[in-house]
């Protein structure tokens, strides 16, 4: 039996790594289902490539030029918000949320709800809803499985059996594209240099909050909610060699962590195979030219959206909603550059001062503060007061 897997977001990066694994394994998987917000060009491609059953396109115009273009008969092609839960009405062993930012929300409650398993490459829903999602995750007896390199990395080496003995968990960061560079020469950064990533390859999105750190921070916060440890139980620590993916220290002083090249097809296959493992033609880490592996702490001077995320985590509630939701509108003002770089912290920070923090109970209460706090640092941005 082929599993089934629909993939939430199969233009971006993520999804197009999960079909080219999903391709040298025909025999093991097959599509159902895929969504994309616009690129009807792409997503065309992948039709005819894995002959799904649906597609979603969420951009009324792209939909349209899809359906003229498109010559699958049998294809059933739709759009508008709920077009997920019309996906998932085909049979799907395994979803992967792969939309970038909270527009991923809906998609993964979607899945959780019909008590589908997620691999989960939105860290940005366990962000803004963390308590929300574990819970209807366990309710429905569905599997989240991370997608996220370090995360990925302490699911393979967490020993659930032995949560209670774990002293600590350690996130390693690469330190993004800037670690080497002093605070001075990143007032005039533009764009462009701020999406060049040393190790890995991944969206612009998620390219200028590895500039930030703010990558960080968010998974500072998805590790919280994954793996129920305290935040003053998780330590980010500097590793620009990308290879120790994240440790997990236990109380008799073991630390176990994973290892390998840094490339996303790993964990994705990973999350894909699970609870077995598959082959991938990742490049094999050979430690003779790893040579030697260097860690430093991560300086809040110059990385002040990690020290924001470790805040929002002690202030709990919506608090980590109002930082996702500002971070987002700050680093899509980037890059249009309406904003320095040195300001997404500024706007970030500001916007959770001026928010009142309150409790989650549900997605209802996620939408309107992530709407709230959207509104607020786009003020924030207009009026120049950070
Ligand atoms: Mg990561």
């Amino acid at each position: 039996m082929k599993k089934k897997i629909t993939i939430f977001g199969s233009t971006g990066s993520i999804g197009e790594s999960t079909l080219d694994i999903i391709e040298s394994n025909p025999d093991k998987y097959e599509i159902v289902g895929l969504s994309a917000n616009n690129n009807y060009e792409k997503l065309l491609k992948q039709v005819k490539r894995f002959k799904p059953k649906i597609v979603s396109l969420n951009n009324p115009v792209s939909f349209k030029k899809f359906k003229d273009l498109n010559t699958d008969k049998k294809l059933k092609i739709i759009n508008g918000n709920d077009s997920y839960d019309e996906i998932l009405e085909f049979s799907t062993d395994l979803v992967m949320a792969a939309i970038t930012g909270s527009a991923g929300l809906i998609p993964v409650i979607s899945a959780l709800k019909k008590g589908v398993s997620i691999a989960l490459a939105n860290k940005e829903s366990l962000v803004c809803s963390g308590s929300l999602i574990t819970s209807i995750a366990k309710s429905n007896n569905a599997n989240i499985l991370p997608v996220d390199s370090e995360h990925n990395a302490i699911y393979q080496v967490l020993d659930v059996k032995n949560k209670s003995k774990i002293s600590r968990l350690i996130l390693t960061a690469s330190g993004g594209p800037f670690l080497n560079r002093k605070i001075n020469d990143l007032k005039n950064i533009s764009p462009e240099e701020a999406i060049k990533h040393p190790n890995w390859s991944m969206g612009k999105k998620i390219s200028i909050d590895s500039a930030t750190m703010m990558n960080k921070g968010l998974e500072l916060i998805e590790a919280y909610y994954l793996f129920g440890i305290s935040e003053k139980n998780i330590e980010v620590v500097i590793h620009p060699e990308s290879i120790i993916h994240s440790c997990v220290e236990y109380m008799d002083g073991s630390m176990l962590s994973q290892m390998g090249t840094p490339d996303m097809r790993t964990p994705i296959s990973y999350t894909l195979a699970y609870p077995e493992r598959i082959k991938t033609n990742v490049k094999r880490l050979n430690l003779h030219e790893v040579h030697k592996l260097t860690f430093y702490k991560p300086d809040y001077k110059k990385y002040p959206c990690l020290e924001l995320a470790y805040y929002s985590l002690e202030l709990k509630k919506s608090a980590p909603t109002v930082l996702n939701a500002a971070n987002e509108i700050a680093v899509d003002s980037f890059l249009k550059e309406k904003i320095k770089f040195l300001s997404i912290p500024k706007i970030v920070e500001k916007t959770l001062n001026k928010s009142s923090i309150s409790s989650i109970n549900s997605i209802k209460d996620v939408i309107d503060i992530d709407s709230e706090s959207r509104k607020l640092a786009i003020d924030i941005i207009k009026e120049g007061s950070y």
